[in-house]
């Protein structure tokens, strides 16, 4: 019989923290999972559901438009942000409670508290004072918006929490940063009808993804009327007689009635007694972890935005099922952090899995790249200006694909199936002899044949 209160004690009911602790109740575990704000955590709660529901919310007036094109007459639409939002609480609020019912089912104790670490084995609910003990603890409470407090009038400003909650649509955003964030949202609020300004410090958005992309992204956000403003930077915001007014480094002062800062996400550490614990973190605030999310402390493990490793809700729920396998089954399990697939929910959307064309040119000898470029048929009669783009990376030598990027519609639900070829090591050949699906967009995957270009020690030829 244990000396401890519970076996496991997960502080933290996102993606992560949930999957553990209800995997480990399942094993028969005694498990409590503490959470103080809702359970389902960023993703679920103000990050990528909600976001998505948004995001096909602000597709419908170019759907509405494009059904010309193929003979419908579209009456007199309009939009209520309200209707959405409250539509939207209520999915979130039913997603809650699946995670809710997931634990419970499992036998996991649902504790509605902060909680904060004593020592490495104790653990004090905020909500009741009282102290709690157990043999293996999990930190997994995420991240939060970079508040960027050297801003002034950074507290005018909204970041991504507060945009599922405003009140009012805008009718007009500044929207500071270039990454997921930014641009979903950025999209997310033209598409609805709002004036929106992107404002980037870099020479190009999406610093971490292919060229081809983020130059074909930026292209066809401002052929919408997104305004893009690159290598600036917001110097301070203020009140004026009329909403905000954003004062930037190289472009004037705009004004705006919304403010978002999109600028990364920092580790949720603070005041969660990690130093008495003994757990270290780095200099962004981050626990830091070994291979098999352990901390410092051997009892206490970490996993998902809190570790500042890869901030995806995926990688947090396989961070947990490798906890479970290293400390329940006796199987040490490292995460795999290599090759993810991922998604930006842009208009057009990115899908991306491997290295980027830089990326691959800098660690390998000899690349190819396939490139295409073109109109997807629902265009040509809805008349819309969009351009697809797909791009295969292929190591010359051992001839395996590493890195496929696309830029258009359902380039997420591509990517999870490329996902799968680069995880499984496919060669170009691979590709060339799978048969097209037709007539998609996605068969232009396996009829590149010739390569576009090659870089040979980094020179393109
Ligand atoms: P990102 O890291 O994607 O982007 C942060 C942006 O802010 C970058 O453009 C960065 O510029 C810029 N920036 C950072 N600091 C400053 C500063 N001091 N001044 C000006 N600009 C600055 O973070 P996000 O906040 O967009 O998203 C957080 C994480 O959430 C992402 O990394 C992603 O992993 C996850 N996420 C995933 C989504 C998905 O899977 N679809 C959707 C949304 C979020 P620079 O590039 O030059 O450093």
């Amino acid at each position: 019989m244990s000396s401890y209160d519970y076996d496991l004690f997960v502080i933290g009911g996102g993606s992560g923290g949930v999957r553990g602790a209800r995997v480990a109740a399942s094993l028969g575990k005694k498990v409590a999972i503490a959470e103080e704000y809702r359970y389902g955590g960023t993703c679920v709660i103000r990050g990528c559901v909600p976001k998505k529901l948004f995001v096909y919310a602000s597709q419908y007036h170019e759907h509405f438009e494009d059904a010309a094109g193929f003979g419908w007459t579209v009456g007199e639409s309009s939009f209520d942000w309200k209707k959405l939002i409250a539509a939207k609480d209520v999915e979130i609020a039913r997603l809650e409670g699946l995670y809710k019912k997931g634990l419970s089912n499992a036998n996991a104790e649902i504790l509605e508290t902060r909680a904060e670490l004593i020592d490495r084995h104790t653990v004090r609910l905020v909500k009741t004072g009282q102290m709690v003990t157990a043999k293996t603890i999990v930190i997994a409470t995420g991240g939060r918006p970079n508040e960027h407090r050297a801003l002034p009038g950074y507290e005018l400003c909204i970041s991504s929490n507060e945009a599922f909650h405003l009140d009012e649509l805008p009718k007009s955003i500044v929207i500071a940063g270039g990454g997921y964030i930014a641009v979903e949202f950025a999209n997310v609020f033209h598409g609805l009808g709002v004036e929106t300004t992107l404002i980037y410090r870099g020479a190009e958005i999406l610093s971490r993804f292919d060229h081809d992309l983020r130059r074909g992204l930026h292209e066809a956000m401002v052929a919408k009327g997104i305004r893009i403003l690159c290598h600036d930077v917001i110097e301070k915001v203020s009140k004026g007689a009329d909403g905000l007014v954003v004062e930037t480094k190289n472009n004037g002062t705009l004004n705006a009635g919304v403010v978002m800062l999109a600028l990364g996400r920092d580790p949720n550490t603070e005041g969660l007694g990690l130093e008495a614990a003994g757990v270290k973190t780095d200099a962004r605030g981050a626990v830091v972890v070994d291979e098999y999310s352990r901390t410092s402390v051997d009892n206490i493990y970490a996993l998902g935005d809190v570790t500042d490793r890869v901030q995806l809700t995926p990688v947090a729920i396989h961070e947990a099922m490798c906890f479970i396998e290293t400390e329940y089954k006796n199987n040490p399990t490292k995460p795999d952090h290599e090759t993810i697939a991922t998604a930006v929910f842009s208009q057009p959307e990115i899908g991306t899995v491997g290295l980027t064309e830089e990326a691959a040119a800098k660690a390998y000898k000899e690349i190819e790249v396939y490139r295409a470029q073109f109109r997807p048929l629902k265009a040509t009669l809805s008349g819309r200006g969009e351009k697809m783009l797909m791009k295969l990376i292929v190591d010359a030598a051992s001839r395996k694909v590493i890195g496929a990027h696309i830029l258009g519609h359902d380039a997420g639900e591509m990517a999870q199936i490329l996902g799968i070829t680069l995880k499984a090591g496919c060669t170009k050949d691979d590709f060339d002899r799978t048969m097209a699906v037709h007539p998609t967009a996605a068969e232009e995957l396996v009829t590149m044949y010739a390569p576009s270009y090659r870089i040979v020690d980094g020179q393109k030829v």
